[in-house]
């Protein structure tokens, strides 16, 4: 675990980030309460746009798979989603009957030889070199020997609340701050809780019981199950939360809470402005 940097928005939230990885990100934020962590939970889930396949055209396919499962597994596929260059289809000049600021075509041809061949995400063409799928190794269909398909694919921007593919989240977890306290009194150092505890809080040092990584605390108790004279005790900061966001790869975890925090701004300035003209 390492500390990264402190930044405080407003005068009482301050979030400090605890990990941050290519993909996931583990931060804590601190100065407010479980209904406004739930309702950041829910906007990254529900509220930050993600490209994905939404209408496939199956030109040809004499592979085994059913169009409409081929169709269903590429709409599963996580795109790198630019959220600069794309509108969403209801706010786009269009109209939402599909543009090149809306829409992004992926092409997909393959054909199998003598020998069966699997077909991958990686093997879709996309018109447009930022929009690709995040991994290449997601495996579409098998292709047994001189099967074809071809597929023309569309993309576009969509939000969870529509549907959960176009989540861009595959995680997001929030948890209470665990305050782990020792009473050095009652302790008998037996180490009891240092075997028991599954997450390694504890630890004899230099013949006393110390803690570390407390914020790994799953708040399990069963060190205090285990600790026979009852010198250890669990307990929770109420205004403090640790956020732990895994991106599916369509964009940054960093990009998932920005977008989630900045949509979760207006919508609160909607609301207050609404409420201010009754
Ligand atoms: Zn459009």
């Amino acid at each position: 675990m390492f500390w990264v940097y402190t930044s405080t928005v407003g005068e009482l939230m301050e979030i400090t980030i605890i990990h941050k990885q290519d993909d996931a990100i583990h931060f804590l934020v601190e100065g407010i309460d479980v209904a406004f962590a739930n309702a950041l939970r829910r906007t990254m889930l529900t509220r930050v746009p993600a490209m994905t396949i939404d209408e496939v055209l199956v030109l040809e396919n004499t592979s085994v798979m059913y169009d409409e499962i081929l169709a269903h597994r590429l709409g599963l596929i996580p795109l790198v989603t630019d959220l600069e260059s794309y509108n969403l289809p209801q706010e786009c000049d269009c109209e939402g009957k599909g543009c090149s600021l809306c829409q992004c075509t992926l092409t997909l041809e393959k054909e199998s030889g003598a020998e069966d061949l699997v077909v991958y995400s990686g093997d879709l063409v996309s018109q447009d070199p930022k929009i690709v799928p995040a991994t290449n190794d997601i495996p579409l269909v098998k292709l047994a020997p001189n099967q074809r398909l071809i597929i023309e694919a569309y993309a576009r921007l969509g939000t969870g609340a529509e549907n959960a593919k176009f989540q861009p989240v595959s995680t997001v977890a929030h948890k209470h701050v665990p305050i782990v306290e020792v009473d050095k009194e009652k302790c008998t150092k037996c180490e009891a809780c240092v075997d028991a505890c599954p997450r390694k809080i504890f630890l004899i040092d230099n013949d006393t019981l110390v803690t570390q990584n407390t914020l790994d605390c799953s708040m399990c108790e069963i060190c205090v199950q285990e600790c026979e004279p009852e010198a250890i005790t669990i307990a929770s900061k109420n205004s403090a939360f640790l956020f732990r966001v895994e991106s599916t790869g369509s964009m940054s975890p960093d990009e998932i809470v920005e977008n989630a925090v900045e949509n979760l701004k207006k919508r609160i300035r909607v609301t207050l402005d609404f409420v201010g003209k009754l």
